[in-house]
């Protein structure tokens, strides 16, 4: 993923920046649905997170990264601001 973008942009940057992303459930799934404009495509992303093995390791680098847009690692752009106040 580069930082817009998730599941689809697996080239060598980005898998040098997060190899485990190689594991990821949602490297063929379409990336769109992880910036989703719509609540429904949010819960298509968040339920292939729901079976992602890197899960853990994608939610760390989101917070660690403050990113701000998308579905991460389990969690939505909400979950995540909630996250970082608390
Ligand atoms: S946790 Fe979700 S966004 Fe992160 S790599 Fe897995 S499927 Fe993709």
């Amino acid at each position: 993923m580069n930082t817009t973008a998730g599941p689809d942009a697996l080239d060598a940057p980005i898998l040098e920046e997060r190899p485990w992303a190689v594991y990821s459930a949602c490297k063929n799934a379409d990336p769109a649905i992880f910036f989703a404009a719509t609540r429904a495509d949010e819960r298509s992303a968040l339920a292939i997170c729901g079976a992602c093995t890197v899960a853990r390791e994608c939610l760390e680098f989101a917070v660690e990264t403050r990113e701000r847009f998308g579905v991460w690692g389990g969690t939505s752009e909400r979950d995540r601001r909630k996250m970082l106040k608390g």
